[in-house]
């Protein structure tokens, strides 16, 4: 998608503070941290929202959730974080392209 940031930044268009990555997946630091450890964990494939995800995704979908611990404790996450998927506008979602946020390292709101 030309006009998507996330894939923007998957093609190194636009800056960011990398994280992770790997063939299939990216991850970076929110540019507006929520906590004072705050990252997202995006496909390369731009995929618009988690209702766009099918039986295909199964995989890759499974794979974002089991790096998020992974990434987590690198960035010194040890006490544990917050996942969050924000999926269309009734949700929250500011940014169409798939994405899970990773937060930690503060006091965060519950949900
Ligand atoms: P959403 O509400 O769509 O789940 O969240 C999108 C997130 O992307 C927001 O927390 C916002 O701060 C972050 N964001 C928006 N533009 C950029 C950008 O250009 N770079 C980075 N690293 N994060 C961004
Ligand atoms: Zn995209």
């Amino acid at each position: 998608m030309s006009d998507c940031i996330f894939c923007k930044i998957v093609a190194g268009e636009i800056p960011s503070r990398k994280v992770y990555e790997d063939g299939e997946l990216i991850a970076f630091h929110d540019v507006n941290p929520a906590a004072p450890v705050h990252f997202m964990i995006v496909p390369k494939e731009h995929i618009d929202s988690l209702e766009d995800c099918h039986a295909r995704h199964e995989m890759l979908l499974g794979r974002i959730l089991l790096l998020a611990p992974v990434l987590a404790k690198e960035q010194g996450l040890n006490d544990g974080f917050k996942t969050v998927i924000n999926t269309g506008k009734g949700g929250g979602q500011i940014v169409f392209h798939l994405h899970v946020h990773v937060i930690g390292g503060g006091k965060l709101l519950h949900v």
